[in-house]
Protein backbone atom coordinates (compact mmCIF):
# COMPACT_ATOMS: atom_id res chain seq x y z
CA UNK A 1 0.00 0.00 0.00
CA UNK A 2 1.14 3.39 -0.76
CA UNK A 3 0.52 5.97 2.02
CA UNK A 4 0.22 9.49 0.16
CA UNK A 5 -0.03 11.53 3.49
CA UNK A 6 3.69 10.89 3.11
CA UNK A 7 6.46 12.66 1.20
CA UNK A 8 9.28 11.20 -0.43
CA UNK A 9 12.32 12.59 -1.45
CA UNK A 10 14.88 9.84 -3.58
CA UNK A 11 18.31 11.70 -3.49
CA UNK A 12 20.47 9.52 -6.34
CA UNK A 13 24.33 10.02 -6.91
CA UNK A 14 25.78 10.59 -10.53
CA UNK A 15 29.22 11.14 -12.29
CA UNK A 16 31.34 10.02 -9.25
CA UNK A 17 30.96 8.76 -5.82
CA UNK A 18 31.68 9.85 -2.76
CA UNK A 19 30.37 13.28 -3.67
CA UNK A 20 28.67 13.64 -0.23
CA UNK A 21 24.88 12.42 -0.79
CA UNK A 22 24.71 12.11 2.69
CA UNK A 23 25.38 15.78 3.84
CA UNK A 24 23.38 16.70 1.35
CA UNK A 25 20.24 14.86 2.92
CA UNK A 26 21.12 15.58 6.50
CA UNK A 27 21.23 19.08 4.97
CA UNK A 28 18.45 19.54 3.53
CA UNK A 29 16.59 17.37 6.11
CA UNK A 30 17.84 19.64 8.54
CA UNK A 31 16.45 22.85 6.49
CA UNK A 32 12.57 20.49 6.80
CA UNK A 33 13.20 20.02 10.24
CA UNK A 34 13.97 23.81 11.46
CA UNK A 35 10.50 24.64 9.69
CA UNK A 36 8.39 21.71 11.65
CA UNK A 37 8.38 19.06 9.27
CA UNK A 38 9.19 15.79 10.99
CA UNK A 39 12.04 14.60 8.76
CA UNK A 40 14.04 11.34 8.46
CA UNK A 41 16.47 10.27 6.39
CA UNK A 42 17.16 6.55 4.80
CA UNK A 43 20.06 5.26 3.29
CA UNK A 44 19.78 2.26 0.66
CA UNK A 45 23.16 0.34 0.01
CA UNK A 46 23.33 -1.95 -3.22
CA UNK A 47 26.37 -4.05 -1.38
CA UNK A 48 25.47 -7.89 -0.82
CA UNK A 49 26.43 -8.07 2.73
CA UNK A 50 23.63 -7.88 5.21
CA UNK A 51 25.27 -4.86 7.08
CA UNK A 52 28.41 -3.10 6.92
CA UNK A 53 29.20 -4.52 10.66
CA UNK A 54 31.71 -6.87 8.83
CA UNK A 55 33.74 -4.75 6.50
CA UNK A 56 36.53 -3.35 7.26
CA UNK A 57 36.83 0.39 7.80
CA UNK A 58 39.65 0.87 5.67
CA UNK A 59 36.83 -0.14 2.88
CA UNK A 60 34.23 1.33 4.00
CA UNK A 61 34.60 3.64 7.28
CA UNK A 62 33.21 3.27 10.63
CA UNK A 63 30.13 1.53 11.48
CA UNK A 64 27.52 3.31 13.16
CA UNK A 65 25.21 1.86 15.77
CA UNK A 66 22.13 2.70 16.30
CA UNK A 67 20.09 2.41 19.85
CA UNK A 68 17.83 -0.78 18.52
CA UNK A 69 21.53 -2.26 17.92
CA UNK A 70 22.05 -1.92 14.04
CA UNK A 71 25.41 -1.73 12.47
CA UNK A 72 24.59 0.52 10.09
CA UNK A 73 26.34 2.76 7.43
CA UNK A 74 28.29 6.18 8.38
CA UNK A 75 25.80 8.40 6.89
CA UNK A 76 23.24 7.45 9.93
CA UNK A 77 25.95 9.16 12.24
CA UNK A 78 25.38 12.51 10.24
CA UNK A 79 21.45 11.84 9.95
CA UNK A 80 21.38 11.59 13.77
CA UNK A 81 24.26 14.35 14.18
CA UNK A 82 22.12 17.11 11.92
CA UNK A 83 18.65 16.12 13.19
CA UNK A 84 19.35 15.35 16.60
CA UNK A 85 16.90 12.33 15.77
CA UNK A 86 17.67 8.87 16.96
CA UNK A 87 18.01 6.41 13.42
CA UNK A 88 17.03 2.46 13.34
CA UNK A 89 17.74 -0.39 11.48
CA UNK A 90 14.73 0.57 9.20
CA UNK A 91 17.23 3.50 8.00
CA UNK A 92 19.64 1.23 6.95
CA UNK A 93 19.26 -1.07 4.53
CA UNK A 94 21.22 -2.94 2.16
CA UNK A 95 20.64 -5.62 -1.07
CA UNK A 96 21.95 -8.48 1.19
CA UNK A 97 18.98 -8.03 3.67
CA UNK A 98 16.68 -7.34 0.68
CA UNK A 99 17.82 -10.61 -0.61
CA UNK A 100 17.69 -12.30 2.23
CA UNK A 101 14.26 -11.71 3.12
CA UNK A 102 12.92 -12.47 -0.43
CA UNK A 103 14.73 -15.94 0.05
CA UNK A 104 13.42 -16.42 3.25
CA UNK A 105 9.84 -15.72 2.11
CA UNK A 106 10.30 -18.05 -0.90
CA UNK A 107 11.54 -21.13 1.64
CA UNK A 108 8.34 -19.98 3.90
CA UNK A 109 6.18 -21.21 0.74
CA UNK A 110 4.96 -17.40 0.25
CA UNK A 111 5.87 -17.34 -3.37
CA UNK A 112 4.08 -20.94 -4.11
CA UNK A 113 3.92 -21.46 -7.82
CA UNK A 114 5.61 -18.34 -9.15
CA UNK A 115 9.44 -17.50 -10.66
CA UNK A 116 10.89 -14.99 -7.69
CA UNK A 117 12.76 -12.53 -9.77
CA UNK A 118 14.06 -9.13 -9.66
CA UNK A 119 11.27 -7.68 -11.08
CA UNK A 120 8.74 -7.36 -8.99
CA UNK A 121 10.11 -9.45 -6.04
CA UNK A 122 13.45 -7.83 -5.35
CA UNK A 123 11.79 -4.46 -6.57
CA UNK A 124 8.51 -4.55 -4.36
CA UNK A 125 10.71 -5.54 -1.19
CA UNK A 126 12.86 -2.40 -1.94
CA UNK A 127 9.62 -0.16 -2.40
CA UNK A 128 7.96 -1.59 1.15
CA UNK A 129 11.23 -1.10 3.05
CA UNK A 130 11.36 2.60 1.90
CA UNK A 131 7.69 3.42 3.05
CA UNK A 132 7.94 1.59 6.24
CA UNK A 133 8.99 5.02 7.97
CA UNK A 134 6.34 6.54 5.87
CA UNK A 135 4.23 4.20 7.11
CA UNK A 136 4.76 4.57 10.72
CA UNK A 137 3.21 7.68 10.79
CA UNK A 138 6.36 9.11 12.69
CA UNK A 139 7.26 11.93 9.76
CA UNK A 140 6.06 14.25 7.21
CA UNK A 141 8.88 13.68 4.77
CA UNK A 142 11.32 10.59 4.37
CA UNK A 143 14.45 11.68 2.42
CA UNK A 144 16.02 8.37 0.89
CA UNK A 145 19.62 8.41 -0.20
CA UNK A 146 20.52 5.32 -2.83
CA UNK A 147 24.22 4.49 -2.18
CA UNK A 148 26.30 3.75 -5.33
CA UNK A 149 26.22 5.83 -8.65
CA UNK A 150 23.70 5.78 -11.48
CA UNK A 151 25.32 3.38 -13.97
CA UNK A 152 26.61 1.43 -11.48
CA UNK A 153 24.59 -2.77 -12.57
CA UNK A 154 24.01 -3.33 -8.95
CA UNK A 155 21.39 0.21 -7.73
CA UNK A 156 19.43 -1.03 -11.09
CA UNK A 157 16.60 -2.50 -8.84
CA UNK A 158 16.64 0.49 -6.79
CA UNK A 159 16.39 2.91 -9.27
CA UNK A 160 13.72 0.66 -10.90
CA UNK A 161 11.74 1.03 -7.40
CA UNK A 162 12.69 4.29 -7.67
CA UNK A 163 10.83 4.77 -11.22
CA UNK A 164 7.86 2.79 -9.72
CA UNK A 165 7.40 4.23 -6.45
CA UNK A 166 7.54 7.75 -8.12
CA UNK A 167 5.04 6.84 -11.05
CA UNK A 168 2.40 5.72 -8.43
CA UNK A 169 2.67 8.40 -6.18
CA UNK A 170 2.87 11.60 -8.53
CA UNK A 171 5.10 14.02 -8.34
CA UNK A 172 3.10 16.20 -5.77
CA UNK A 173 4.21 13.12 -3.01
CA UNK A 174 7.95 11.93 -4.81
CA UNK A 175 10.63 13.69 -6.09
CA UNK A 176 13.92 13.26 -6.99
CA UNK A 177 17.40 14.68 -6.22
CA UNK A 178 20.41 14.40 -8.71
CA UNK A 179 23.66 14.88 -7.00
CA UNK A 180 26.45 15.29 -9.26
CA UNK A 181 29.81 17.08 -10.02
CA UNK A 182 30.46 19.64 -12.37
CA UNK A 183 34.63 19.65 -12.79
CA UNK A 184 36.47 22.07 -13.51
CA UNK A 185 38.90 21.87 -16.27
CA UNK A 186 42.02 24.28 -14.89
CA UNK A 187 43.35 24.05 -18.63
CA UNK A 188 40.68 25.49 -20.71
CA UNK A 189 39.81 27.37 -17.18
CA UNK A 190 36.66 25.99 -17.40
CA UNK A 191 33.39 24.07 -15.65
CA UNK A 192 32.08 21.16 -17.38
CA UNK A 193 28.22 20.24 -17.42
CA UNK A 194 29.04 17.28 -20.07
CA UNK A 195 29.13 14.65 -17.14
CA UNK A 196 25.97 15.81 -15.64
CA UNK A 197 24.09 15.44 -19.02
CA UNK A 198 25.41 12.06 -19.47
CA UNK A 199 24.52 11.09 -15.89
CA UNK A 200 21.08 12.62 -16.29
CA UNK A 201 20.48 10.65 -19.44
CA UNK A 202 21.46 7.26 -17.75
CA UNK A 203 18.96 8.16 -15.30
CA UNK A 204 16.23 8.34 -17.61
CA UNK A 205 16.95 5.58 -19.89
CA UNK A 206 15.49 3.90 -16.70
CA UNK A 207 12.60 5.99 -16.79
CA UNK A 208 13.50 8.12 -13.73
CA UNK A 209 13.04 12.25 -14.20
CA UNK A 210 15.44 14.15 -12.16
CA UNK A 211 13.45 16.98 -10.73
CA UNK A 212 16.61 18.75 -8.73
CA UNK A 213 20.35 18.72 -9.92
CA UNK A 214 22.51 19.24 -6.71
CA UNK A 215 25.54 20.29 -8.20
CA UNK A 216 28.96 19.55 -6.47
CA UNK A 217 31.76 22.26 -7.44
CA UNK A 218 34.90 23.95 -6.58
CA UNK A 219 34.24 27.58 -8.35
CA UNK A 220 30.78 29.50 -8.62
CA UNK A 221 28.19 28.44 -11.23
CA UNK A 222 27.31 31.27 -13.57
CA UNK A 223 23.63 31.64 -14.68
CA UNK A 224 24.84 30.78 -18.04
CA UNK A 225 26.01 27.64 -16.58
CA UNK A 226 23.12 26.78 -14.89
CA UNK A 227 20.44 27.69 -18.05
CA UNK A 228 22.25 25.45 -19.80
CA UNK A 229 21.62 22.51 -17.29
CA UNK A 230 18.11 23.18 -16.78
CA UNK A 231 18.04 23.31 -20.47
CA UNK A 232 19.66 20.39 -20.99
CA UNK A 233 18.54 18.14 -17.66
CA UNK A 234 14.30 18.91 -18.32
CA UNK A 235 14.25 20.88 -15.04
CA UNK A 236 13.49 24.26 -13.76
CA UNK A 237 16.06 26.86 -13.93
CA UNK A 238 15.16 27.19 -9.81
CA UNK A 239 16.09 23.48 -9.72
CA UNK A 240 19.66 23.55 -10.19
CA UNK A 241 21.43 24.01 -6.88
CA UNK A 242 24.97 24.65 -6.63
CA UNK A 243 26.73 22.82 -4.12
CA UNK A 244 30.10 24.30 -3.99
CA UNK A 245 33.08 23.01 -1.53
CA UNK A 246 32.38 24.26 2.08
CA UNK A 247 35.31 24.32 4.64
CA UNK A 248 33.02 22.39 7.15
CA UNK A 249 29.74 20.25 6.62
CA UNK A 250 27.63 22.27 9.44
CA UNK A 251 28.09 25.07 6.56
CA UNK A 252 25.97 23.18 4.12
CA UNK A 253 22.41 23.63 5.61
CA UNK A 254 22.99 27.38 5.24
CA UNK A 255 24.36 26.59 1.64
CA UNK A 256 21.29 25.08 0.74
CA UNK A 257 18.89 27.29 2.21
CA UNK A 258 21.09 30.58 0.12
CA UNK A 259 19.90 28.22 -3.38
CA UNK A 260 16.80 27.53 -2.42
CA UNK A 261 17.16 23.69 -2.01
CA UNK A 262 13.95 23.63 0.72
CA UNK A 263 11.94 26.28 -0.98
CA UNK A 264 11.95 23.95 -4.37
CA UNK A 265 11.42 20.55 -2.71
CA UNK A 266 8.35 22.05 -0.95
CA UNK A 267 6.94 23.89 -3.98
CA UNK A 268 7.37 20.49 -5.75
CA UNK A 269 5.56 18.54 -3.01
CA UNK A 270 2.52 21.49 -2.43
CA UNK A 271 3.92 21.61 0.96
CA UNK A 272 4.38 25.44 2.70
CA UNK A 273 7.45 26.93 3.24
CA UNK A 274 8.68 29.33 5.68
CA UNK A 275 12.16 30.65 6.65
CA UNK A 276 13.53 28.06 8.85
CA UNK A 277 14.11 28.49 12.77
CA UNK A 278 18.44 27.86 12.30
CA UNK A 279 19.36 29.61 15.81
CA UNK A 280 20.94 27.24 17.59
CA UNK A 281 22.66 25.73 15.02
CA UNK A 282 23.95 29.23 13.55
CA UNK A 283 24.94 29.55 17.21
CA UNK A 284 27.03 26.07 16.72
CA UNK A 285 28.46 27.27 13.43
CA UNK A 286 29.66 30.51 14.73
CA UNK A 287 31.36 28.84 17.80
CA UNK A 288 32.89 26.78 15.87
CA UNK A 289 34.70 28.62 13.58
CA UNK A 290 35.60 31.21 16.00
CA UNK A 291 37.16 29.30 18.84
CA UNK A 292 39.39 31.32 21.70
CA UNK A 293 41.89 28.99 22.19
CA UNK A 294 42.94 25.47 20.70
CA UNK A 295 43.77 21.89 22.13
CA UNK A 296 45.69 19.40 20.73
CA UNK A 297 44.14 15.61 20.90
CA UNK A 298 46.19 12.63 20.05
CA UNK A 299 43.75 10.05 18.73
CA UNK A 300 45.42 6.77 18.86
CA UNK A 301 44.25 3.92 16.48
CA UNK A 302 45.43 1.65 13.60
CA UNK A 303 42.78 3.31 10.70
CA UNK A 304 44.23 6.55 11.46
CA UNK A 305 44.97 7.44 8.07
CA UNK A 306 42.02 7.70 7.09
CA UNK A 307 39.22 10.23 8.20
CA UNK A 308 36.01 7.80 7.43
CA UNK A 309 37.38 4.98 10.01
CA UNK A 310 36.94 7.58 13.35
CA UNK A 311 33.96 9.71 12.17
CA UNK A 312 32.07 10.09 14.90
CA UNK A 313 34.50 10.48 16.88
CA UNK A 314 36.02 13.42 14.76
CA UNK A 315 32.76 14.70 14.53
CA UNK A 316 31.96 14.71 18.62
CA UNK A 317 35.10 16.57 19.17
CA UNK A 318 33.47 19.49 16.65
CA UNK A 319 30.49 19.59 19.20
CA UNK A 320 32.58 19.53 22.26
CA UNK A 321 34.97 21.86 20.78
CA UNK A 322 32.61 24.31 19.83
CA UNK A 323 30.53 24.30 22.93
CA UNK A 324 33.84 24.85 25.29
CA UNK A 325 34.49 27.63 22.50
CA UNK A 326 38.14 25.71 21.41
CA UNK A 327 39.57 24.46 18.44
CA UNK A 328 40.35 20.91 18.87
CA UNK A 329 43.05 19.91 16.42
CA UNK A 330 43.62 15.96 15.98
CA UNK A 331 46.76 14.76 15.56
CA UNK A 332 46.37 10.62 14.30
CA UNK A 333 48.68 8.80 15.96
CA UNK A 334 49.24 5.21 14.34
CA UNK A 335 49.92 2.81 17.41
CA UNK A 336 51.26 0.40 15.20
CA UNK A 337 54.86 2.76 15.25
CA UNK A 338 54.49 3.47 18.76
CA UNK A 339 57.48 2.22 21.23
CA UNK A 340 58.77 2.95 24.76
CA UNK A 341 61.29 4.52 23.38
CA UNK A 342 59.93 7.02 20.72
CA UNK A 343 56.52 7.40 22.79
CA UNK A 344 57.94 10.59 24.88
CA UNK A 345 58.34 11.78 21.23
CA UNK A 346 55.12 11.44 19.91
CA UNK A 347 52.99 12.02 23.34
CA UNK A 348 54.47 14.43 25.64
CA UNK A 349 53.03 18.06 23.51
CA UNK A 350 49.64 16.79 23.36
CA UNK A 351 47.20 18.27 25.46
CA UNK A 352 45.05 14.73 26.11
CA UNK A 353 45.19 11.54 24.27
CA UNK A 354 42.26 9.35 22.96
CA UNK A 355 43.06 5.77 22.52
CA UNK A 356 40.45 4.01 20.06
CA UNK A 357 38.15 1.31 19.34
CA UNK A 358 39.26 -1.25 17.40
CA UNK A 359 39.23 -5.06 16.72
CA UNK A 360 42.54 -7.88 17.04
CA UNK A 361 45.90 -7.61 17.77
CA UNK A 362 47.67 -5.41 15.20
CA UNK A 363 48.65 -2.07 17.07
CA UNK A 364 47.66 -2.52 20.69
CA UNK A 365 51.03 -2.56 22.18
CA UNK A 366 51.50 1.12 20.91
CA UNK A 367 48.45 1.67 22.62
CA UNK A 368 49.78 0.17 26.08
CA UNK A 369 52.39 2.34 25.89
CA UNK A 370 50.93 5.38 25.19
CA UNK A 371 47.97 4.40 27.76
CA UNK A 372 51.22 4.05 30.65
CA UNK A 373 52.59 7.23 29.52
CA UNK A 374 49.74 9.44 29.70
CA UNK A 375 48.48 7.68 33.21
CA UNK A 376 51.85 8.55 34.25
CA UNK A 377 52.26 12.37 33.60
CA UNK A 378 48.76 13.14 34.26
CA UNK A 379 47.69 13.59 30.87
CA UNK A 380 44.28 13.67 30.24
CA UNK A 381 43.13 10.15 28.85
CA UNK A 382 40.02 8.98 27.31
CA UNK A 383 39.73 5.09 25.88
CA UNK A 384 36.83 3.68 23.69
CA UNK A 385 35.93 0.56 23.94
CA UNK A 386 38.96 -0.97 23.09
CA UNK A 387 40.73 1.95 24.42
CA UNK A 388 39.12 1.27 28.08
CA UNK A 389 40.17 -2.20 27.59
CA UNK A 390 43.55 -1.40 26.84
CA UNK A 391 43.96 0.83 30.18
CA UNK A 392 43.10 -2.04 32.15
CA UNK A 393 45.83 -4.53 30.90
CA UNK A 394 48.01 -1.30 31.04
CA UNK A 395 47.32 -1.00 34.46
CA UNK A 396 47.36 -4.53 35.33
CA UNK A 397 50.75 -5.12 33.93
CA UNK A 398 52.66 -1.97 35.02
CA UNK A 399 51.01 -1.00 38.24
CA UNK A 400 49.67 -4.71 39.52
CA UNK A 401 52.67 -6.37 37.99
CA UNK A 402 51.04 -8.93 36.23
CA UNK A 403 53.46 -8.80 33.43
CA UNK A 404 51.13 -11.47 31.33
CA UNK A 405 47.68 -9.49 31.55
CA UNK A 406 45.74 -9.43 27.99
CA UNK A 407 42.75 -10.03 26.54
CA UNK A 408 41.30 -13.20 25.38
CA UNK A 409 41.14 -11.66 22.08
CA UNK A 410 44.72 -11.31 21.38
CA UNK A 411 45.74 -14.14 23.46
CA UNK A 412 44.01 -17.29 24.60
CA UNK A 413 46.64 -18.65 26.32
CA UNK A 414 47.12 -15.49 28.71
CA UNK A 415 47.38 -16.72 32.13
CA UNK A 416 46.30 -13.10 33.48
CA UNK A 417 43.16 -12.96 31.32
CA UNK A 418 41.62 -9.33 32.95
CA UNK A 419 39.98 -9.38 29.95
CA UNK A 420 37.33 -12.11 28.99
CA UNK A 421 35.05 -12.80 26.47
CA UNK A 422 31.15 -12.08 27.57
CA UNK A 423 29.12 -14.51 28.97
CA UNK A 424 26.49 -14.98 26.34
CA UNK A 425 29.42 -14.63 23.61
CA UNK A 426 31.09 -17.60 24.66
CA UNK A 427 28.69 -20.00 22.12
CA UNK A 428 28.31 -17.24 19.71
CA UNK A 429 30.00 -18.77 16.53
CA UNK A 430 28.71 -16.67 13.44
CA UNK A 431 30.15 -13.25 12.97
CA UNK A 432 27.74 -10.97 11.31
CA UNK A 433 25.56 -8.97 13.93
CA UNK A 434 26.39 -10.85 17.03
CA UNK A 435 28.09 -8.66 19.49
CA UNK A 436 26.62 -7.16 22.01
CA UNK A 437 25.03 -4.28 20.33
CA UNK A 438 22.88 -1.24 20.64
CA UNK A 439 21.69 0.73 23.64
CA UNK A 440 22.47 -0.65 27.32
CA UNK A 441 21.39 0.88 30.50
CA UNK A 442 23.82 1.38 32.86
CA UNK A 443 24.19 2.29 36.21
CA UNK A 444 26.83 5.07 37.80
CA UNK A 445 28.35 5.22 41.27
CA UNK A 446 27.64 8.01 43.11
CA UNK A 447 30.62 10.36 43.80
CA UNK A 448 32.12 9.07 40.59
CA UNK A 449 33.55 11.20 38.58
CA UNK A 450 31.48 9.71 35.28
CA UNK A 451 28.48 10.42 37.48
CA UNK A 452 29.76 14.24 38.18
CA UNK A 453 29.70 14.69 34.23
CA UNK A 454 26.77 13.23 33.59
CA UNK A 455 24.60 14.66 36.53
CA UNK A 456 22.81 11.54 36.28
CA UNK A 457 23.72 8.03 38.03
CA UNK A 458 21.44 6.32 35.08
CA UNK A 459 22.71 6.16 31.62
CA UNK A 460 21.82 4.67 27.71
CA UNK A 461 24.79 4.22 25.82
CA UNK A 462 25.46 2.41 22.38
CA UNK A 463 27.80 -0.83 22.69
CA UNK A 464 29.42 -3.27 20.06
CA UNK A 465 31.92 -5.55 21.58
CA UNK A 466 32.42 -9.04 22.76
CA UNK A 467 34.75 -8.87 25.49
CA UNK A 468 34.82 -7.53 28.91
CA UNK A 469 36.45 -6.44 32.19
CA UNK A 470 37.23 -9.85 33.85
CA UNK A 471 35.61 -9.60 37.58
CA UNK A 472 37.79 -11.80 38.80
CA UNK A 473 40.55 -9.17 38.80
CA UNK A 474 38.36 -6.03 40.13
CA UNK A 475 39.23 -6.11 43.85
CA UNK A 476 42.92 -6.27 42.81
CA UNK A 477 42.47 -3.45 40.23
CA UNK A 478 40.65 -1.44 42.19
CA UNK A 479 43.09 -1.86 45.57
CA UNK A 480 45.45 -0.32 43.34
CA UNK A 481 43.84 2.45 42.58
CA UNK A 482 41.73 2.13 39.28
CA UNK A 483 37.94 2.27 39.97
CA UNK A 484 35.16 0.54 38.25
CA UNK A 485 32.20 2.92 38.58
CA UNK A 486 29.58 2.16 35.51
CA UNK A 487 27.73 -1.38 35.88
CA UNK A 488 25.38 -2.83 33.77
CA UNK A 489 22.06 -3.24 36.37
CA UNK A 490 21.07 -6.80 35.08
CA UNK A 491 24.44 -8.53 34.61
CA UNK A 492 26.95 -6.61 36.77
CA UNK A 493 29.43 -5.81 33.64
CA UNK A 494 31.97 -3.24 34.56
CA UNK A 495 31.12 -0.85 31.38
CA UNK A 496 33.47 2.29 33.09
CA UNK A 497 36.90 2.76 34.84
CA UNK A 498 38.34 5.79 35.83
CA UNK A 499 41.41 6.00 38.41
CA UNK A 500 40.37 8.96 40.80
CA UNK A 501 43.94 10.32 41.23
CA UNK A 502 44.61 11.38 37.67
CA UNK A 503 43.37 14.53 36.57
CA UNK A 504 41.32 12.94 33.88
CA UNK A 505 41.23 9.43 32.93
CA UNK A 506 38.36 7.93 31.89
CA UNK A 507 37.68 4.31 29.74
CA UNK A 508 33.98 3.45 28.84
CA UNK A 509 33.26 0.13 27.22
CA UNK A 510 30.28 2.11 25.20
CA UNK A 511 30.74 4.09 22.33
CA UNK A 512 29.80 7.69 23.14
CA UNK A 513 30.59 8.81 19.56
CA UNK A 514 27.01 7.73 18.40
CA UNK A 515 25.57 10.27 20.75
CA UNK A 516 27.14 13.29 20.45
CA UNK A 517 25.02 15.69 17.80
CA UNK A 518 25.13 19.25 17.26
CA UNK A 519 21.96 19.86 19.33
CA UNK A 520 23.38 17.89 22.26
CA UNK A 521 27.23 16.99 22.78
CA UNK A 522 28.13 13.99 24.53
CA UNK A 523 28.96 15.51 28.04
CA UNK A 524 32.01 13.13 28.00
CA UNK A 525 33.38 14.71 25.13
CA UNK A 526 32.16 18.08 26.80
CA UNK A 527 34.37 16.77 30.07
CA UNK A 528 37.24 15.31 28.12
CA UNK A 529 37.84 18.91 26.31
CA UNK A 530 37.49 20.82 29.06
CA UNK A 531 40.28 18.69 30.95
CA UNK A 532 42.61 18.98 27.67
CA UNK A 533 42.24 23.12 28.43
CA UNK A 534 42.55 22.90 31.61
CA UNK A 535 45.81 20.68 30.99
CA UNK A 536 46.93 23.08 28.58
CA UNK A 537 46.56 26.06 31.07
CA UNK A 538 48.08 24.61 33.93
CA UNK A 539 51.36 23.30 31.85
N1 LIG B 1 37.60 -5.82 20.16
C1 LIG B 1 36.98 -5.44 21.40
C2 LIG B 1 35.79 -6.30 21.74
O1 LIG B 1 35.23 -6.95 20.89
C3 LIG B 1 36.61 -3.97 21.39
C4 LIG B 1 35.56 -3.63 20.38
C5 LIG B 1 35.48 -2.17 20.07
O2 LIG B 1 36.42 -1.40 20.31
N2 LIG B 1 34.39 -1.75 19.47
O3 LIG B 1 35.37 -6.34 22.87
Amino acid sequence: MTNTTTKYIFVTGGVSSSLGKGIIAASLAKLLQAQGYRATIQKLDPYINIDPGTLNPYEHGECYVTDDGAETDLDLGHYERFLNVPTSQANNVTTGRIYQSVIDKERRGEFLGKTVQVIPHITDEIKHRVQILGNSGDYDIVITEIGGTVGDIESLPYIEAVRQLKWEMGNENALVIHLTLIPYLSAAGELKTKPTQHSVKTLMESGVQADILVCRTEHELSDGIRTKLARFCNVKREAVIQSIDASTIYDVPNLMLEEGLDKVVLEQLKLESHPPDLTSWNTFVAKHKNPKSEVIIGLIGKYVELQDSYKSILESFIHAGAANEVMVTVESIHSEYLTPENVASKIAHLDAVLVAPGFGERGIEGKIEAIRYVREHQIPFFGICLGMQMAIIEFSRNVLGLKQANSFEMDETTTDPVIAIMEAQKKITKKGGTMRLGAWKCDLLENSQVATIYHSTSIMERHRHRYEFNNEYKVQIENAGMKATGFNPETGLVEIIEIPAHPWFIGVQYHPEYKSTVANPHPLFLAFIKAALEYKTNK
